[in-house]
């Protein structure tokens, strides 16, 4: 589904990644973890196209969409969720989804149908996959940070794609949170069938959860392959033990 081959991106002098290889299949729950600096986000922003690598390929399904806008590999199905909550604090729960259905459907702009009745089971559906239904008519300002985290989801679910990419979906959650948000994207991949793609720096967290782990240092991947064989890896351990630079 997703073929990443020697991507490389710099900022100036510094070279944020410097050789990325990955590859993810569908239906399965890929991981990308490494410590803080490592490129992780870097990566994550070329892939969805908010940063366009200097050199290397991104294929997802067969088309190479290095370079392309944001709002072109969206349209492709591959639905990006941010380190940092990205919702519309003053919109409840339930328009925060329907936003982003509507942009999906390419239907904002219809003068006929009030706004309000246009893709309701659509935004239902999402809404009720997530477990926010119940919150619907709240203003979003008002959530929990794991309900936030669960609407941002919700949010990129609104674009229906195929792969979801997920930068730290767990950032800043309290265990329970963390138990939920897992669970949920564990829903996800099972049910509906959404191969799933997320970095992460902790690495217990994954172990149990991915299918496969890819593990990046300083700017380069290092490893890629099932939790057993990346856990008993010597180069991860020393990754690890020798913390962030
Ligand atoms: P991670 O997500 O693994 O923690 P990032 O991809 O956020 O790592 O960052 C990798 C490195 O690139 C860090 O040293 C960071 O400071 C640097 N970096 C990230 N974005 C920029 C930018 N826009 N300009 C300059 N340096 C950046
Ligand atoms: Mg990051």
């Amino acid at each position: 589904m997703l073929r990443i081959r020697n991507v490389q991106k710099s900022f100036g002098d510094f070279q944020a990644v410097i050789k990325a290889n990955l590859d993810v299949e569908q239906g399965e729950i890929v991981a990308v973890i490494g410590p803080n600096g490592a490129g992780k986000s870097t990566l994550f922003k070329l892939i969805s196209g908010y940063l366009a690598p200097d050199n290397g390929s991104i294929i997802f399904q067969d088309r190479e969409i290095a370079g392309l806008a944001p709002y072109r590999i969206c349209r492709l199905g591959l639905g990006m969720s941010f380190q940092i909550v990205n919702v519309f604090d003053r919109l409840t729960v339930f328009e925060n989804v329907q936003v982003s259905v509507l942009s999906h459907l390419r239907r904002a702009f219809d003068l006929v149908t009030p706004a309000g009745r246009v893709a309701v089971e659509q935004t239902m559906e999402i809404l009720e996959s997530v477990y926010l239904a119940n919150v619907k008519d709240r203003v979003s300002g008002s959530l929990s940070h794991g309900e936030r985290k669960a609407l941002e989801i919700a949010i990129a679910l609104g674009t229906n794609p195929e792969l979801l990419i997920l930068d730290e979906p767990t950032a800043g959650m309290s265990p329970d949170e963390t138990f939920s948000t897992i669970h949920l994207l564990e829903k996800l991949n099972v049910s509906f069938g959404l191969t799933i793609l997320f970095c992460e720096h902790d690495m217990e967290l994954v172990f149990s959860f991915a299918n496969r782990i890819m593990v990046m240092q300083q700017g380069l991947s290092i490893i890629q392959g099932p939790p057993e064989e990346v856990r008993n890896n010597q180069q991860v351990k020393e990754a690890y033990l020798g913390g962030t630079r």
